[in-house]
């Protein structure tokens, strides 16, 4: 594959930022990293200098359901189509999420198979094991759950041929203090998702293993000075880190920066919890299982639906670019530490930060350039020019 090295005046690796910074790169591996005065870059290498951009990691989405009109549920070639756009928005590594096992064929075999896009790092079940939402006028919404289930648990396991790194637990059904503890055991990192429950039995779900929130705030019982339900919980539990959409539409900025006092970045892994409408323009768009979906700047609801009804909204179709841009532009955060929740702390999560994550001597050479403005000029998946 070869060599080559790219240097910039800024490089955010992110447990450092770096002036002047280089970086080598051999054989789809990180060799070198660091100020270009104490690098000796090897002689006949291409060296690309990118004056005043940003060199980052590539950013890990652990919470990502489609873009460009497909959806990671709908095979292979759907799964490889999503991963090929996935760079141009500085994804270099990406959880395809699913709620049912039939999904999970297509995923191993895109796997298998490899993409000439963002790699695939495993698998999140969002689902089945999830409470009801009980949405009037909408049973298809809750047609695919299916109630806490040791035998099933260990069938998509198998199905995914051990890939399923990251699970949804509705915490409050009937047998789901077992499934966390039998999650545990497999080596799947079990998540509070989708709950109406209260902060007791959050913190028997923590007691019998529970690790990780799916997206914080979002589909769960919010803080009341005397309830602190689950975001409580997940607030000031640090046996627990969690997800956020940081699109600046699902969580208010004020409310992200109250998780990130709490929790510090280390323990938020930013997501998009991307819809198949990202990257398509605004619009209506019909599906076959249920109303058509209105797209209006960016977020997607239900045809028909009462638009201040936050339970209307279906996924984001904002990529995590957008939610990085508005991590340091709308929440103030500094680049570092935006960068650390989109790359370092979900590879954290998921265990993948032996290989991805962080731009370090021996990792993958997961690659973003960035503009001054932080959009996404290049990305590199293993070495490879992928946007
Ligand atoms: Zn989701």
């Amino acid at each position: 594959m070869g060599s080559f090295a790219l240097k910039a005046e800024k490089l955010v690796t992110p447990l450092r930022v770096i002036q002047d910074g280089v970086i080598v790169v051999k054989d789809g591996k990180i060799e070198f990293v660091g100020q270009e005065q104490n690098i000796s870059v090897p002689e006949g290498i291409p060296v690309q200098d990118l004056g005043d951009k940003i060199l980052a990691p590539g950013f890990i989405d652990i919470h990502h359901h489609g873009a460009v009109g497909e959806r990671a549920s709908n095979g292979a070639e759907a799964v490889k189509k999503i991963g090929k756009f996935l760079p141009s928005t500085g994804c270099t590594a990406w959880l395809p999420t699913v709620n049912a096992l039939e999904h999970c064929k297509g995923i191993v075999e895109a796997m298998k198979s490899g993409t000439d896009g963002a790699d695939i790092a495993g698998i999140h079940m969002e689902g089945p094991f999830q409470a009801p939402k009980n949405l009037p006028g909408r049973p298809e919404v809750d047609a695919h759950l299916r109630k806490p289930d040791i035998k099933l648990l260990e069938a998509i396991q198998e199905a995914a041929e051990g890939n399923v790194r990251l699970m949804g637990v509705g915490i409050e059904l009937e047998g789901a203090l077992e499934l966390i503890r039998h999650m545990r055991k497999m080596g799947i990192v079990p998540s509070v998702a989708h709950t109406k429950t209260g902060y007791e039995r959050f913190m028997e779900a923590v007691d019998a293993g529970l690790t990780h929130a799916t997206h914080l705030y979002n589909v769960m019982t919010g803080l009341h000075h005397r309830r602190p339900n689950v975001v409580g919980g997940v607030l000031t539990c640090d046996g627990v880190t969690t997800e956020l959409i940081g699109d600046g539409v699902h969580v208010h900025p004020a409310a992200m920066d109250i998780a990130v006092r709490c929790k510090g970045v280390d323990k938020i892994a930013l997501i998009t919890d991307q819809s198949p409408l990202a990257g398509l323009p605004d619009g209506r768009y019909e599906r076959p299982d249920g109303p058509a979906i209105i797209k209006k700047n960016g977020v997607c609801r239900m045809e028909g639906f009462d638009e201040s009804q936050d339970n209307t909204m279906l996924g984001s179709s904002h990529t995590i670019d957008h939610n990085l841009r508005t991590m340091v532009g709308k929440v103030g955060l500094s680049l570092k530490d935006a960068l650390t929740m989109a790359s370092l702390t979900p590879a954290r999560i998921v265990g993948i930060d032996k290989v991805k994550g962080s731009l370090e001597p021996g990792k993958d050479a997961d690659i973003v350039v960035l503009g001054r403005g932080l959009e996404v000029e290049a990305a590199y998946v293993r070495g490879v020019k992928r946007f």
